[in-house]
């Protein structure tokens, strides 16, 4: 029996059951409590589908079982779907309205993890900032930082990530709480998606270049250790050339540490695609591209070299993979990290690391004492 799940399961539903008749089930998101009941009736042979969008599903009470883990990393979901309406993105058509899950089993989630040896938790959420529950029993609400805080106090050893941020969204206050506490990680991933203003309205983005700006600014003056990563759209709809060299400007402003990029590909059914037109050529989208990978690639090998000669704290996750003499760990700041095995420690430990290299991926050193 073949079933597609997940928040494509919607937009494709009618090819792969009935126009293909490729799979036997097609469960949405938000349904998933649905499956025994559909693997029933696709064993009775009639078709089994359910992509129905829920304004209150969170799957609060359901911990994952995680196959695939190395036992140190986790990530914990504290929200679904999403209420901006991006004009290139499809999630708030496939993953439905945000709603934002119980604090206390996330917290429960957390420190079961954290008992059961996870040292690594990464909040996720489509845009974590605008994380709020409200009690049903005395109306109290809990907001994003508020609830990092809570996460952070489970354990001085449990390291606390999130993603991903919005940059209109994103508080002073959650900033603060992220200075705070050590065991919160000094990384955001804040996507800028454009350097240009008319472009990241046409992207509706809600901000424009200087708000970013401001909030990169906020970001390195609370936390000055702080490493910023970004996604980046090239070739949206009308972009000149001008516009894209606005792009290239703010990454070299921000020094992200590293970047997502794309070239701007229409996806059916969003804003973009039913108001605005998909016309700067391929080969321009390919080169500008090009030029902002050129630059990242560069700014990621600065921003690495800058760490050579300091010690960090690094979480041990495994061996490294390219050869089991050696340990990849990561840095708060999220840099992947490789250095010489010993007997003494394991993966789930933390250990200070002398960097010595560096590539624009990869910091290189050696361990020194605890
Ligand atoms: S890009 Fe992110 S914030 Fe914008 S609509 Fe998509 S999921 Fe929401």
């Amino acid at each position: 029996m073949i079933g597609v799940l997940g928040c494509m399961a919607e937009r494709m539903k009618s090819k792969l059951l009935e126009e293909e008749k490729l799979v036997d089930i097609v469960v949405g998101p938000d349904a998933y409590r649905d499956l025994p009941k559909l693997l029933n009736q696709a064993e009775e042979g009639e078709k089994s589908i359910n992509v129905l969008l829920s304004r209150e599903e969170t799957y609060a009470d359901i911990s994952p079982l995680r196959l695939e883990s190395n036992g140190v990393v986790a990530f914990i979901s504290i929200m679904r779907g999403c209420d901006n309406m991006c004009s290139f993105c499809v999630v708030p058509f496939t993953r439905g309205r945000e709603r934002s899950r119980d604090v206390f089993s996330i917290l429960a989630e957390a420190e079961d993890l954290f008992n059961k040896g996870y040292r690594d938790i990464t909040l996720l959420g489509q845009n974590v900032d605008s994380y709020k529950w409200t009690s049903p029993d005395n109306g109290l609400t809990v907001n994003f930082a508020q609830l990092l805080e809570k996460v952070a106090n489970i354990h001085p050893k449990l390291r606390v990530r999130f993603t991903t941020s919005h940059p209109k969204d994103i508080t002073d206050e959650v900033l603060h709480t992220m200075a705070h506490y050590d065991n919160i990680c000094k990384y955001i991933h804040l996507p800028v998606q454009s350097g240009n203003s008319r472009i990241l309205d046409l992207m509706n983005r809600t901000y424009d270049r200087e708000w970013y700006m401001d909030r990169v600014e906020a970001v390195y003056r609370i936390i000055p250790d702080c490493a910023i990563s970004s996604d980046v759209i090239t070739g949206f709809c009308s972009e000149t050339e001008e516009e894209h060299l606005d792009t290239l400007s703010i990454m070299q402003w921000a020094q992200y540490s590293m970047s997502y990029m794309f070239f701007y590909s229409e996806r059916p059914g969003t804003l973009a695609a039913r108001k605005l037109k998909d016309d700067v050529p391929e080969e321009i989208k390919k080169r500008r591209l090009q030029e902002i990978v050129e630059l990242q690639r560069n700014i990621s090998l600065q921003h690495n070299l800058k760490d050579v000669g300091k010690i960090f704290e690094v979480l041990i996750e495994g061996d490294s993979k390219k050869s089991d003499q050696f340990f990849k760990g990561r840095t708060s700041q999220n840099k992947m990290v490789v250095f010489p095995k010993t007997d003494s420690f394991k993966p789930g430990d933390y250990v200070f690391v002398k960097i010595e290299d560096a590539t624009g991926a990869t910091l290189k050193g050696v361990m020194v004492q605890n």
